[in-house]
C-alpha cells in the first residue's frame, strides 16, 4: 500500500517512509491510496481476537512494508497490560444519561491518562522500524506541538528510545496544572519541553514552520538527523486510532450491546480532527458507522463548519475547561476533504493555501451535502460542561472528564433534535484525575477548593470514590525539570539550540 500527499498527488511514499518523515515536503499530510475493505467473514474473524490481535490483523493491511514479526513486535511492546493497566487497552462502559443510552470506549487507561496513549505507545516503535528501513544511521527529531494530553503521551512513549530525541512545545497558559506538571517532570536522557507565549495554533503553526523550513533541514542533514512528527498529522499517530474503533464495536457485539451488523454512531470530542477521521477510516473499511458526531467546545469552528461549509479560524480564542480541544486550526481535517473532494490534491491545495493566507475557505455544494449526510457538529460551553459531569455522576456514579463530558452533552442534543436512537459509541479521551479543577466544580459547586492540585485529586478522590489513576498519584512531589519558555518567532532557534547544531 502506498501513501500519497493531500496536496500534491505526485509525492507517493511507502507507509515506512510517510511515518519516518511525518508530513510530506509540500506541507501536505500522507494518506493511504485506498482503505483495505473488511467483509462479513472478516469482521466475524476480528470478533474472535483481543485488542492486540485486532491491531495486528489491521496495522497489517496498511503496513504492508513491514513483516509480520515486526508488527507482532510493535503492537505486543505497546499495549501491555501492564501499561493499560488490564488485557483490554480500550475497554467499554454502559451507562445512561436522562434515559439516553451511553457506550463509553475509555481510551484513558494509559500511561499519561489520555486517549494519546493509545497511538503514542506504539508509534516510537514503528517509528524507529521505520527509519531503519528509509534512512539507517539517521536520528529522528520529534517536534510536538501539543495542546497538553499529546506532550505527555509522546514524551513518555518516546523517553530514551534510541536514535530519537524528542521537542515538546506547549502553549504557557493553555494547558492544566496537571498536563504542565506531567510535562515539566519528565524523565528520560532524549527530551526537552518548553512552553511558548501563544496559543496552541502558534505552536502548531510554528512547528510545522520549522518542519517545513530547508535551512533548518539541512543543519540537522549535516548533522545526521532528520525531523519526524508525533502530532496527528503522522500517519503512525492515525492508523493506531482506528484500531479502537473497530475494536469497540466487536466488544459490543460480544458483550451483547449490538447486533453483529448493526449501525452505530460515533460521537468525539473533537480538537484536531485526528480521533473522528480514526472513525471514518475505520467506515471506509467496512465499519457501519451511520453518523459522525463531532463535539466541539466554546471553540466552535468545526460546528459551523459542518453547518455551512465555511471555515472561519477568524473569531475569538476561548480557553477553556477542556484544553485539549481549544483550537481553531484543526489539521486532520484536511485529510478529510482530501477524500470528500475526490482525492483532489489541487482543491486541497487551494483551500488549504486559503486557510494560510486569509484564515477562511468555503467548499463547494457536493462535499457540503456528503458532510450534512455524515457528519453532525455540537458544541457546549463550559458551564453547560459542567452540568453534564455533575448529572452523570449524581444520577449514574459514573465521573468523567471535561472532553469527554462535552461529547456527552452534544450527543444527549442530537438525540433530542433528531430522534434518532442508534446505538452510539462515545469516545473517553481523558481521565477526570487530569482536570480535577473543573470536575471538582462539577460535582462539589459548592465546596471550597484546597490551593494544589494534588489536594484537589485528593479531594476529589474522597468525594467520588474513583481511584487515582498510578501515574497521576506517582507524580505528587517530583521535581520540575524544565522551566523554559519562548516567543513563537524563537521557537527555530531554540530547537537548533536544544539540538545543538547552531
Ligand atoms: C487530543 C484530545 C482531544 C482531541 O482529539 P483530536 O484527535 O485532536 O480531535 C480530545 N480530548 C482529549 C482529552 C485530548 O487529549
Amino acid at each position: 500500500m502506498l501513501y500519497s500527499s493531500t496536496q500534491n498527488a505526485s509525492e507517493v511514499v511507502s507507509a515506512a517512509q510517510a511515518i519516518a518523515q511525518g508530513i510530506s515536503k509540500d506541507g501536505g499530510l500522507f494518506v493511504p491510496q485506498s482503505f483495505p475493505k473488511y467483509d462479513e467473514k472478516d469482521f466475524r474473524e476480528l470478533l474472535k481476537k483481543d485488542y492486540k490481535g485486532r491491531a495486528e490483523k489491521i496495522f497489517s493491511d496498511y503496513l504492508t512494508d513491514f513483516t509480520a514479526e515486526e508488527i507482532e513486535d510493535c503492537v505486543e511492546k505497546a499495549y501491555t497490560a501492564e501499561k493499560f493497566g488490564g488485557e483490554n487497552p480500550a475497554p467499554m462502559a454502559y451507562t445512561q444519561l436522562g434515559g439516553v443510552d451511553l457506550n463509553i470506549l475509555e481510551l484513558w487507561h494509559g500511561p499519561t491518562c489520555a486517549f494519546k496513549d493509545m497511538a503514542l505507545q506504539i508509534l516510537p516503535h514503528l517509528l524507529t522500524k521505520s527509519l531503519k528501513k528509509t534512512c539507517d544511521g539517521k536520528d529522528a527529531v520529534i517536534l510536538v506541538a501539543t495542546s497538553g494530553d499529546t506532550g505527555k503521551a509522546a514524551l513518555e512513549g518516546f523517553k530514551d528510545v534510541e536514535h530519537t530525541k524528542i521537542i515538546v512545545f506547549y502553549p504557557v497558559d493553555g494547558v492544566s496544572p496537571m498536563q504542565k506538571h506531567q510535562m515539566n517532570t519528565q524523565e528520560g536522557g532524549n527530551v526537552t519541553v518548553c512552553a511558548i507565549k501563544g496559543n496552541f495554533d502558534d505552536a502548531q503553526t510554528g512547528v510545522k514552520k520549522i518542519f517545513t523550513t530547508p535551512s533548518i533541514s539541512e543543519k540537522l542533514a549535516e548533522n545526521n538527523m532528520l525531523f519526524s512528527s508525533a502530532n496527528s498529522i503522522n500517519w503512525g499517530r492515525l492508523l493506531p486510532q482506528i484500531v479502537y474503533y473497530i475494536s469497540s464495536y466487536c466488544d459490543m457485539v460480544n458483550e451483547r450491546k449490538i447486533a453483529f451488523g448493526d449501525k452505530i454512531n460515533v460521537v468525539v470530542p473533537t480538537g484536531n480532527f485526528g480521533n473522528i477521521l480514526a472513525s471514518y477510516y475505520a467506515s471506509l473499511m467496512g465499519l457501519p458507522v451511520a453518523r459522525f458526531i463531532c463535539a466541539s467546545n466554546s471553540n466552535n469552528v468545526l460546528t459551523d463548519f459542518i453547518n455551512t461549509g465555511v471555515y472561519d479560524k477568524n473569531r475569538q480564542f476561548y480557553t477553556t475547561i477542556s484544553p485539549s480541544m481549544d483550537i481553531l486550526v484543526s489539521s486532520n481535517l484536511e485529510r478529510l476533504l482530501y477524500k470528500l473532494s475526490g482525492n483532489s490534491d489541487k482543491t486541497t491545495r487551494e483551500w488549504m493555501t486559503a486557510l494560510k493566507t486569509g484564515g477562511r475557505y468555503e467548499v463547494g455544494d457536493d462535499v457540503k451535502a456528503v458532510m450534512n449526510e455524515k457528519f453532525y457538529g455540537g458544541f457546549c460551553d463550559d458551564a453547560q460542561t459542567k452540568r453534564t459531569i455533575s448529572r452523570l455522576f449524581e444520577e449514574q456514579g459514573y465521573l468523567c472528564d471535561t472532553h469527554t463530558a462535552v461529547a456527552v452533552s452534544v450527543y444527549e442534543e442530537y438525540v433530542e433534535k433528531t430522534g434518532d436512537n442508534t446505538p452510539a459509541v462515545i469516545a473517553s479521551t481523558a481521565s477526570p484525575y487530569k482536570f480535577s479543577k473543573a470536575v471538582l466544580e462539577a460535582v462539589a459547586p459548592d465546596a471550597e477548593l484546597p490551593e494544589t492540585e494534588f489536594d484537589m485529586v485528593d479531594m476529589l478522590n474522597s468525594i467520588t470514590k474513583m481511584p487515582v489513576p498510578a501515574p497521576l498519584a506517582g507524580l505528587k512531589g517530583k521535581q520540575t525539570r524544565f522551566s523554559d519558555v519562548t516567543e513563537v518567532d524563537k521557537m527555530p532557534e531554540y530547537v537548533l539550540s536544544a539540538l545543538s547544531v547552531e
